[in-house]
């Protein structure tokens, strides 16, 4: 292995540029150069790739979103399209390469790989939509944003008497709002693996507002349903005013944190010495605090269930 690629692909999560960092470092130090590709596969395509140095990667760790840039590129889902991809890393003399991103740019390495071309992926993603590892890169930075908020409209609910529904990122994944549910303090967590009863909500609501409660906070996940739905349905029923928050993008940007930065260095490291030892076709991924790795087609068949005692526990504190 004399070059490796580097890209981020499909949604940015804060953490790309500290696993980018990590697998440029890892790389130079292993006596190996390394060329980012702008723009995920839609870079690869169009050669849009330059060498990078050390000092390329200098005052990058604490950014969000990706230096690298990212797209979702329609092009690379075809055979021709990673032919002319597979033509241009020739042409830059990349022997390996590193995808950083989420289930979607995983499939793509997979593709690459089985064309016989080395390649290892990372899993960035707010999400934390992918079963084989407990956590992605950005996922801890999302909740501690989600945290955030919760805590800003609490004052204002309390203040006015309200309840509020936060809807939260996630996609099918219910884990944004659970985490950041349970972290901080929400009456209710709706998530799209359970689902839920709009009557259960509204006794709960009821029931926390005969106790005295001042403020009440629905967590909805965006896989579920449409918090202005949700919203108009529980005021029809019980009379509690209630607000709307769609958190939306905040949840993808900001500085990472620490536990996300720890993780996408120890994960770029991983991935440059899989590469080193002739792996393909594998993602890097951490199970029970220790990095790992699996083959994509196996990692991608891994079911992402929701933790049921951490949900179980939401409804036990929220009583
Ligand atoms: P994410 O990686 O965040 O899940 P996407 O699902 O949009 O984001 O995937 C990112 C990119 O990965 C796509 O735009 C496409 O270029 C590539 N990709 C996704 N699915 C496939 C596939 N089945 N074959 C080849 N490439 C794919």
């Amino acid at each position: 292995m004399k070059t490796i690629g580097v890209l981020t692909s499909g949604g940015d999560a804060p953490g790309m540029n500290a696993a980018i960092r990590a697998v440029v470092r890892t790389a130079i130090y292993n006596g190996i150069k390394v060329m980012g590709v702008n723009q995920g596969y839609d870079g690869l395509i169009n050669g849009n790739i330059k060498e990078m140095g050390l000092s390329s990667v200098a005052d990058i760790i604490h950014r969000g979103g990706t230096t690298l840039r990212t797209a979702r590129s329609e092009e690379f889902k075809t055979e021709e399209g990673r032919k002319k991809a597979l033509n241009v890393m020739k042409v830059f003399g990349i022997d390996g390469l590193v995808v950083i991103g989420g289930d979607g740019s995983f499939k793509g390495a997979e593709k690459l790989s089985d064309e016989g071309f080395p390649t290892i992926g990372i899993p960035g993603t707010i999400d934390n939509d992918l079963g084989y590892s407990d956590y992605t890169i950005g996922f801890d930075t999302a909740i501690n944003t989600v945290i955030d908020a919760i805590s800003k409209i609490r004052d204002t609910s309390t203040s006015h008497g309200r309840a509020n529904v936060i809807e939260v990122m996630g996609r099918h994944c219910g884990d944004i709002a659970l985490y950041a549910g349970l972290a901080g303090g929400a009456e209710s967590v709706i998530v799209p693996e359970v689902g839920y009863e709009v009557d259960e909500v509204c006794q709960k609501l009821i029931k926390g507002r005969n106790r005295g409660k001042l403020h009440s906070i629905i967590m909805l996940a965006e896989g579920v349903g449409r918090a202005y739905e949700l919203s108009d349905e529980i005021e029809d029923k019980t009379g509690i005013e209630t607000r709307v928050t769609v958190l939306g993008h905040i949840q993808r940007g900001g500085s990472p944190t620490a536990f996300d930065r720890i993780l996408a260095s120890k994960m770029g490291a991983e991935s440059v010495r899989l590469l080193i030892k002739g792996e393909s076709g594998k993602v890097v991924g951490i199970q029970g605090n220790k990095i790992i790795n699996m083959n994509i087609n196996e990692a991608l068949k891994i079911n992402n269930n929701l933790d049921k005692d951490m949900y179980e526990l939401t409804k036990i504190l929220s009583i």
